[in-house]
This record gives C-alpha cells, sequence and structure tokens, in this order.
C-alpha cells in the first residue's frame, strides 16, 4: 500500500497497515524526510520537495511511486490528491487501487452543484438556493428575489472552509459575484458558483457512511458546529441537538444518497441543522475519509481506516446496521500549531519538550514529538485529541483533563483555547450555533 498523505493521518493509515499485515510505502516530500510516519513506515519513498504542487499534490509523482514499488493500492488519506477526480481516474487506468469510491463518483459528489441535485433526486432535503451554477448578475439577481438577503454564494469546487461569500444585500450582489467566480478560478481551478439561502441560526451535522457497494451502513452523526470560520475546530458524537427522529431521518437521508450515486467505500454526508425549525439540508459529500473520524470510531468501537481497506481489497463489511451499536459520547479537538491570541496566525518551529496525555478514554493521534521541526509548507494541525465518556459531560471533563496533560513546548498551539471553549457554560449547555465560537472570541475581547 502507497501513503500519499503526511502527518498524523499519514501515521493513522501506516498503523492500519500493520495491524492487516499490509506493507506500507510512505511517499514523502524532502520537509517531511525526518517524520514519525516515515519512521514507522515499511519503507519510504521521497516523492518531490516541500512545495505540495510538486510533491503531495503532483499525480504523477504519486503514481510514479506507486508503480516503482509495485504497490496493490494508494491511500490518498484526506486534503491533497483524495478528492482529485483526475488522480483517482490515473490510478485506474494505472491498474492501480484507489482507496476511495471510483473516479466517476468522486467527480459527480465532488461538484457540490451536482452532488445537490442528486441529493434532490434521492429525496433528501437541500438548502433553498440556485438549482444550478449562477454565471449572470440577472440570474443571481432573480435566485436572490427567491431566498432573499443575506445569501451565501459557494464555489463548487470549495473545500476546507474556503470558497464562500455572504452577500448581505443587493447593492453588493453583482460585485461579490464575480469577485467570488475570479477567486473560484484561482483556487480551485473552477469558476462555477451557485447561491444558497444564508442560515444564521444553524448546526452542522454530519452523517459517516461505509459502504461495499451493497450493503451502505452509517456510523451515526458528528456534530462539528463548533467552528471557526466556517472551519471545524471541536467535533463530537451523538449530537447533543438531536433527538431519535431526526437523528434516523439524517442517517436515512445519508444513506438513501449513497444508494442514488452506488457509494463505495468511506464517505461522509454532511447536513446543517436549522435549530429553530428543528429540519436538516444537505450542503456536500466527502468523498473521502476526514479529519473527525475518530469520533465516530470511539462510539462505535469500528476501524474506519481497516473498513477502507478491506472494502477497497473487495471484501464485504460483514457487519449489519444492528452490528453497529453506538456508546457514550466522543469529543475531538483539533491541535493545531496557530496562536489564538493574535488571530490564529500559524505558529511553526520547533517542539523543544512533547507530553502526550493518556489514560482511560484517551487518544491522541499525532506525528509529533520531541524535537520535532514543524514545517511551514503546510496544514497547521498537528494532533488530534480524542475522549471518549459514557456521556457528554464525562467526555468534557475527560478532555479537559487530558488537555491539562498535554504540554507542548516551543511553538503556541489551540490547546488552551480549547479548554476555554469546551469550560464554558454554552459549550457545556450543548445548546449553541456555528456563529458560537465568533460570539465566544468577542466576550472575551479578542
Ligand atoms: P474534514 O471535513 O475532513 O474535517 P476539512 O474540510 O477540514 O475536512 O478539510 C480536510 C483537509 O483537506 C484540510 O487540510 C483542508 O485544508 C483540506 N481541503 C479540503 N478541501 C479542500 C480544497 N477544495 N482545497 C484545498 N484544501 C482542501
Ligand atoms: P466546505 O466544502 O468548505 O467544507 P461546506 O459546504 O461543507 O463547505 O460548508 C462549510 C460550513 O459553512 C458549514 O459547516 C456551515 O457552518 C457553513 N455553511 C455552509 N452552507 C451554509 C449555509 N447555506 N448557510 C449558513 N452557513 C453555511
Ligand atoms: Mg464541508
Amino acid at each position: 500500500m502507497l501513503i500519499a498523505n503526511r502527518g498524523e493521518i499519514a501515521l493513522r493509515v501506516v498503523r492500519a497497515c500493520k495491524e492487516l499485515g499490509i506493507e506500507s510505502v510512505l511517499a514523502y516530500s524532502e520537509a517531511d524526510r525526518d517524520s514519525l510516519p516515515v519512521k514507522l513506515a515499511d519503507r519510504a519513498v521521497c516523492i518531490g520537495p516541500a512545495q505540495v504542487n510538486a510533491s503531495y499534490r503532483k499525480a504523477r509523482a504519486v503514481v510514479s511511486a506507486a508503480l516503482a514499488y509495485k504497490v496493490d493500492a494508494v491511500h490518498p488519506g484526506y486534503g491533497f490528491l483524495s478528492e482529485n477526480a483526475d488522480f483517482a481516474a490515473l490510478c485506474e487506468q494505472e491498474d492501480i487501487g484507489f482507496i476511495g469510491p471510483s473516479s466517476d463518483i468522486i467527480r459527480r459528489m465532488g461538484d457540490k452543484i451536482e452532488a445537490k441535485v442528486i441529493a434532490r433526486r434521492a429525496g433528501v432535503p437541500t438548502v433553498p438556493g440556485s438549482l444550478g451554477a449562477i454565471a449572470q448578475y440577472d440570474e443571481a439577481r432573480s435566485v436572490a428575489n427567491e431566498v432573499g438577503f443575506p445569501l451565501l454564494i459557494k464555489a463548487a469546487a470549495g473545500g476546507g472552509g474556503r470558497g464562500m461569500r455572504v452577500v448581505e444585500s443587493a447593492d453588493t450582489l453583482e460585485r461579490d459575484l464575480s469577485e467570488i467566480m475570479s477567486e473560484a478560478e484561482v483556487a480551485f481551478g473552477d469558476p462555477s458558483v451557485y447561491i444558497e439561502r444564508y442560515l444564521t441560526d444553524i448546526r452542522h451535522i454530519e452523517i459517516q457512511v461505509v459502504s461495499d457497494g451493497d450493503t451502505v451502513l452509517h456510523l451515526g452523526e458528528r456534530d462539528c458546529t463548533t467552528q471557526r470560520r466556517n472551519q471545524k475546530l471541536i467535533e463530537e458524537s451523538p449530537s447533543p441537538a438531536l433527538d431519535a427522529t431526526l437523528r434516523q431521518g439524517l442517517a436515512d437521508a445519508a444513506v438513501a444518497l449513497c444508494r442514488e450515486v452506488g457509494y463505495k467505500n468511506a464517505g461522509t454526508v454532511e447536513f446543517v441543522f436549522d435549530n429553530l425549525e428543528r429540519k436538516y439540508y444537505f450542503i456536500e459529500m466527502n468523498t473521502r475519509i476526514q479529519v473527525e473520524h475518530p469520533v465516530s470510531e470511539m462510539v462505535s468501537g469500528l476501524d474506519l481506516i481497516k473498513l477502507q481497506l478491506l472494502i477497497a481489497g473487495g471484501a464485504a463489511i460483514g457487519l449489519t446496521q444492528q452490528d453497529v451499536v453506538i456508546s457514550g459520547h466522543a469529543i475531538e479537538c483539533r491541535i493545531n500549531a496557530e496562536d489564538p491570541e493574535n488571530n490564529f496566525s500559524p505558529s511553526p518551529g520547533k517542539i523543544t519538550n512533547f507530553r502526550s496525555p493518556g489514560g482511560f478514554g484517551v487518544r491522541l493521534d499525532t506525528h509529533v514529538e520531541s524535537g520535532y521541526m514543524i514545517p511551514p509548507y503546510y496544514d497547521s494541525m498537528i494532533g488530534k485529541l480524542i475522549c471518549w465518556g459514557r456521556d457528554r459531560d464525562e467526555a468534557i471533563v475527560r478532555t479537559l483533563r487530558a488537555l491539562d496533560e498535554l504540554v507542548v513546548d516551543g511553538i503556541i498551539t489551540t490547546a488552551a483555547f480549547h479548554k476555554e471553549i469546551l469550560d464554558s457554560g454554552k459549550f457545556r449547555s450543548g445548546d449553541f450555533n456555528t456563529a458560537f465560537v465568533a460570539e465566544f472570541l468577542t466576550s472575551r475581547g479578542t
């Protein structure tokens, strides 16, 4: 197996390979030569310099390494090439397994406009807005008349919280439309945009799905409402906002969507949940393993990476929905090398001393160690702390305890900020929306 990624997810896949007796080859960039995943993989191959376009995002370099090492399959992790349909197609042409769905499904679901069309066809509710791409101002104006202001213009190829703009009034609609189209062209190589009603009192709730092409299972929901600038900070499962009926409705909708496209492998169906109306709307599907997948692993006891590998190898899941039992509560904090007191600006550098928390129900997925130099070229996430408890309160207390034990000297991280959030009355109540973190930052004067 070739692992075409870095950081904690590369290590996560190395570990699953070891447990399954699969030999791993890690494809790394020059900047990651001395990293823990490189040390722990069975073999490692340098695929290029630090810059992502010359290594981790370079499809040809990854495929060449896969052919040279005669691997059966490539695991793309998340980010980089994981949702690149052309890369998956290249693997298909070269007869290399791709750990994920087919290139055709990645292409269709990766286009957020087409994914919404497919969702509607599957009977899944979607956020009110344009039915297709919006290229002209007069189209935008007529959609705006229906959905009202504020509205959201979203790039069809957007991701990672980027490629979205809130439009407050008709005055700026024309300018905003042309600006976001140019931005999308530059950032994603695709200027297509669409319009959604901008919902203000919402939670982000997503369903983890896994399918072998025949059996489609869900592993319940993850609540990712604790976000900053549309990027997830804390994820938990189950969601404190759902009752049994809503939970079942969401899961059924996600499974219906997978059936509609003939989905295979692991994926996530994302929804926004309107707190007042108590209704959910599909927003997008991620056709890959997600950053926050451990949350579902902790409450289900199922190893999602192993399931991905087994399914890609042609095995059946071998479980029924009744076999999937969600137990207790799990919370994940993304530990980023960022300075919360300085607008979350990146804080790369050398970790002089590192101590991992431990104990019952505590899991730290990280590639960092004492003496590790965080390269400035990549995402600022240096690890994920995932804690399980019998209920939400126990999970919160345990996460706070584990965050107290965590030591990362030499750089600034978001760990202390997580403690403030988890300790707040609002977070503990479970009753908040996606504006919570921004409001929290305002109230503490930062
Ligand atoms: P998840 O939904 O798994 O939590 P995120 O949306 O936070 O994922 O993205 C996971 C990783 O992939 C992050 O490193 C993010 O920066 C990156 N990413 C996702 N989509 C894109 C995209 N379209 N362009 C660039 N980076 C992306
Ligand atoms: P990405 O591909 O970057 O992950 P998503 O479409 O999943 O983009 O949206 C990311 C986040 O943006 C959501 O979790 C939610 O907080 C916010 N968001 C998305 N659509 C809407 C909407 N129509 N109204 C309000 N907020 C939204
Ligand atoms: Mg998303």
